[in-house]
């Protein structure tokens, strides 16, 4: 059995170091206090008894647990990141534990009138008679991901102190900056030296996820000409007039307002506007490789003809690939699914496999020659003062970190 107040306390220890990530920052790690807890996970790394413990100039973290066995066995990693998101304070946070849950409305923050309430938020009601952590309402609470960073270590030390559990050589990394897209960027996929991977970095108990969206982003650049409104019949260019059109030539139900599931969009997130040049900024995304082009191909269609419609290159267009779907790289190696699949269901928890409309560093990282699906790390509410975290679902994942390794070692062949 995981130790639980040793897991509560090393999860708090975690997240009452502030780590939050920088977007407008150019170094690595973007923030120089990730470095704290970087510095102390490699010092616990240490601790616990694993080897090869690293960390570079950039504060990723690598370390190994070695195989216990003498038959071949694939190398395979779990991977979490440090950073918090920018989008919320992660500093000064304040944990309550909220013991034998029942379904009621939890006041996070009484003088400011923060409830974590199950009318609001149903997933509460999933987890009567467990154990949660909640913030006090004035912060985030950073179990995305420094949940997935306890569950790691947690199992790891927990593989250690009980060599019975046969297992192969098991790869641990640790990286700063995901939640501004980061994350694998300066990941040394050779130096880790995995078969694959898994990032414990999703929500709910249950959750797998091998596919993600397609991504990329387009400025479309409309140019008009200014000129005295008095005096411009026949000469004034009105670039937010063109660029309404542009607008209004995509389909007006494939947006995210009205997209779920396998659906995908296009997303208009900014425009800047006027009389001489309005600039629009959009996301493209979808599941579908083939949908995905064809999206692309329409915005540059319509800039096409709405530039021979007016006689003239009124309208530029800029698309560049974000990222891509990593079904690509895991379909082919899909027994690193099925093995976690099956590790769940040993452990009697459902796995929900569904595809993440979004990214993930485990879809870099797959393009990077490192195939790695996502598991779920057991917070909800990610990014903001009503994220919280069910202990239950920290012990199960960590359980489920060291089934697929045990699991790995059973099956000889791959
Ligand atoms: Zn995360």
């Amino acid at each position: 059995m995981i130790h639980r107040q040793r897991l509560i306390d090393r999860f708090i220890s975690y997240i009452t170091i502030d780590t939050e990530s920088d977007p407008n920052s150019n170094t690595t790690p973007s923030t120089k206090k990730q470095w704290d807890l970087a510095n102390k996970l490699v010092e616990e790394l240490k601790a616990i008894g694993m080897t090869d413990v690293s960390i570079d100039e950039n504060a990723y973290i690598m370390a190994t647990l070695p195989s216990n066995v003498n038959h071949d066995v694939p190398v395979i990693g779990f991977i979490s990141h440090f950073d918090t998101s920018p989008d919320f304070t992660g500093a000064n946070i304040n944990p309550q534990i909220v013991e034998n849950y029942q379904g009621q409305d939890l006041v996070l923050n009484a003088q400011q009138d923060i409830v974590l309430s199950p009318d609001y938020f149903e997933d509460l009601l999933l987890y009567k008679g467990q154990t949660l952590i909640t913030t006090d309402g004035t912060t985030l609470l950073g179990a995305d991901d420094k949940a997935g960073i306890t569950e790691i270590m947690s199992a790891m030390e927990y593989l250690i102190q009980h060599p019975e559990i046969k297992h192969g050589t098991i790869k641990v990394g640790f990286t700063p900056d995901e939640e501004i897209g980061r994350g694998a960027h300066k990941f040394d996929v050779e130096k880790f030296g995995a078969e694959w991977a898994y990032t414990m970095d999703g929500s709910q108990i249950g959750e797998l996820e091998y596919e993600n969206f397609n991504a990329a982003g387009a400025i479309v650049k409309v140019n008009g000409k200014i000129v005295h409104p008095g005096y411009a019949k026949g000469k004034m260019v009105n670039s937010m007039y063109h660029a309404t059109e542009f607008i209004n030539a995509l389909p007006k139900q494939e947006v995210p307002e009205h997209t779920e599931g396998y659906e995908g969009f296009f997303h208009l997130y900014d425009i800047k506007g006027s009389v001489e040049v309005t600039t629009l900024e959009y996301i493209i995304r979808d599941h579908d490789l083939s949908k995905f082009e064809a999206r692309k191909a329409l915005m540059q269609n319509v800039v096409d003809d709405l530039n021979k419609k007016y006689g003239k290159s009124i309208f530029e267009i800029e698309i560049k690939d974000q990222y891509f779907n990593m079904k690509e790289k895991v379909e082919p190696v899909m027994h690193i699914v099925d093995i976690a699949e099956e590790a769940m269901k040993q452990l009697s928890i459902t796995p929900l496999i569904k595809a993440i409309r979004g990214g993930t560093d485990g879809s870099q990282l797959s393009y990077m020659g490192l195939p790695c699906p996502n598991i779920f790390a057991g917070g909800h509410n990610f990014h903001g003062r009503y994220e919280y975290v069910p202990v239950e679902s920290m012990i199960k994942a960590t359980e489920v970190i060291c089934k697929i390794a045990e699991l790995t070692a059973k099956k000889n062949k791959f």
